[in-house]
């Protein structure tokens, strides 16, 4: 019998499954198996991608193939318009194999495959299986990470002593949020060398790839030992800090292999947990790195498919306006914090969760930049970016566009924020203290103005009161209505 008649089924493998042992890989057999992998055209050039981000999945996933191939698999490795397209290429050549594939993790695959009529097997790429995820949702008042959280730990019994948390407390964001200190360096990041599938990918890109981002699971785990040996122990009390000093200042890096499946999170909390368990990690980071992986990396997977296809339309506080210049452009802007983030994100397609919150989903929100448009920016230029988790994060926590299923308040903030948690402002050509005036920063005057415009809707919401208290006693609220049109002109023209 040769090969070709000895398969028995065909293994799917989404861009974002590539995990030998977890998904339809997980009992896949290289004798009866045959596995399809499809570049889709939608994926490479239905977009305006940053080329990093499609440099690194598509890099990733030929790394992938090839590895499966080495391993005895037949691997069929295509280009199409479509991934049902692809399908259907495959369908001619091998007639009648039912197709196999993992749970996909986002509504529009999810349909698509569903209407192709592949078989799905439980999405195991998360901790939380979504049936489980709902379940706690269904009880819920309202879906406070903080509960999802506590019963994750206690659920998996991590960081945990008995029924209490180790180290006597949920959580220590209290030693979590410093400054960054002055001049920081610390130890440099890995840079990764580029092989002959790499350079093949950026040449197809007519790109020059960064060495910054692994596109093998060698890599992808020599970024992980990075991370524990050399970062791990000063992870949580600069985790919000943001300095033009150091790009990732202790961050992980490891979203975009957890997210396209180079590394499942149970490896990553396995080596989290040995290395603690060693006594060489406070338990400030420890905990504040474990909350990221199994509270919000969880919770906004469970939060995206509990939520429903619709909730990325959401636009509850009637955002109109267009993505402003300065997005795509740094120089149309004169706000330093901007120009160096997007100079950052321009680089490499990463910077960490404050700048996406504090700054640039902050700017998005007080702005009333169209949440949509906003989201696909954020899709098109972040390495990490994937459907299940950029939606949540960016209509639900960064714009609060979802009338606040997600977060009890809107994460708005002025200059004095982004001043006390980075070094953006002594350079910047604005005040950050100054709400009105030519000098003033455009984040503190366009949060009052925020405020102002919706203060009929927050003054509803008790955890906003303080803020709302603060507005009614602005002596200067008709300078600062008349500044603040100013500046989302000038924002507009690419000239603040
Ligand atoms: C507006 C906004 C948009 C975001 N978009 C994405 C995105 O598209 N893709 C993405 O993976 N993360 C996203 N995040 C979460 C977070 O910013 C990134 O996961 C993190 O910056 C990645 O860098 P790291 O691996 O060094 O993370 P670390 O700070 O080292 O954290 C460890 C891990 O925790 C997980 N994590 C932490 N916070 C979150 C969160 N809010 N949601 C989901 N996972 C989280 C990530 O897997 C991350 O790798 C977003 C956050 C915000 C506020
Ligand atoms: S002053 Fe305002 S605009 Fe300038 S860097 Fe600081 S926060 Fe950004």
């Amino acid at each position: 019998m040769s090969k070709a008649d000895a398969l028995k089924r065909i293994i799917y493998i989404p861009f974002d499954h590539l995990h030998r042992n977890f998904g339809a890989l997980k009992e896949a057999d290289p004798k009866t198996d045959l596995i399809v992998m499809v570049e889709s055209a939608r994926m490479t050039t239905g977009r305006n991608w940053h080329k990093e981000r499609l440099f690194f999945l598509i890099s990733s996933a030929r790394h992938f193939a090839k590895s499966l191939e080495v391993e005895g698999f037949t691997v069929e490795y295509l280009k199409a318009p479509t991934t049902v397209d692809g399908l259907k290429e495959i369908a001619k050549k091998y007639p009648k194999l039912p197709v196999i594939c993992a749970e996909p993790s986002s509504f529009r695959q999810y349909e698509a495959l569903q209407g192709y009529g592949a078989e799905f097997i439980e999405n195991d790429f998360f901790l939380t299986p979504r049936p489980l995820f709902a379940q706690w949702a269904d009880e819920q008042k309202s879906y406070l990470m903080e509960n999802f959280y506590r019963k994750q730990r206690t659920r998996l019994n991590i960081l945990m002593d008995g029924k209490e948390p180790e180290g006597g407390a949920w959580n220590f964001d209290k030693e979590n949020r410093l400054p960054p200190p002055m001049k920081y360096e610390g130890p440099p990041y890995l840079e990764h060398k580029r092989d002959e599938i790499d350079l093949e990918v950026a040449s197809e890109l007519s790109f020059t790839a960064t060495p910054t981002w692994a596109t093998t699971r060698t890599g992808a785990l020599k970024v992980l030992k990075n991370f524990i040996e050399n970062h791990f122990a000063e992870f949580g009390p600069l985790e919000d800090a943001m300095t033009t000093d150091n790009w990732a200042l202790h961050h992980s890096l490891l979203s975009p292999y957890l997210n396209n499946g180079l590394l499942h999170p149970t490896e990553v909390i396995h080596a989290a947990m040995k290395a603690f368990k060693t006594g060489a990690i406070p338990i400030a980071s420890a905990e504040g790195f474990i909350r990221q992986l199994i509270g919000w990396r969880e919770y906004v997977n469970g939060m995206y498919w509990f939520l429903g296809p619709d909730y990325r339309d959401n636009n509850q506080l009637g955002a109109t306006r267009k993505l402003l210049p300065l997005f795509s452009d740094p120089s149309a802007t004169q706000m330093n914090c901007m120009k160096e983030i997007v100079g950052d994100i321009q680089d490499r397609g990463w910077v960490h969760h404050i700048p996406r919150l504090m700054v640039l989903s902050n700017l998005a929100l007080v702005t009333g930049t169209n949440p949509q448009e906003f989201l696909d920016w954020m899709r098109e230029v972040f390495i990490d970016a994937t459907e299940w988790v950029m939606v949540p994060n960016v209509i639900g926590m960064g714009v609060h566009a979802d009338g606040g299923q997600m977060m009890t308040k809107p994460y708005a903030a002025g200059g004095a924020y982004i001043s006390r948690m980075s070094n953006y402002c002594k350079p910047c050509v604005y005040d950050p203290k100054l709400r009105i005036g030519a000098s003033a920063c455009p984040f503190t005057t366009l949060y009052w103005d925020f405020l102002d415009r919706h203060s009929e809707t927050f003054a509803k919401n008790h955890r906003m009161s303080q803020q709302i208290f603060g507005l009614k006693r602005l002596n200067d609220l008709s300078e600062l209505r008349v500044r603040a049109k100013e500046v989302l002109k000038g924002l507009e023209q690419g000239k603040i």
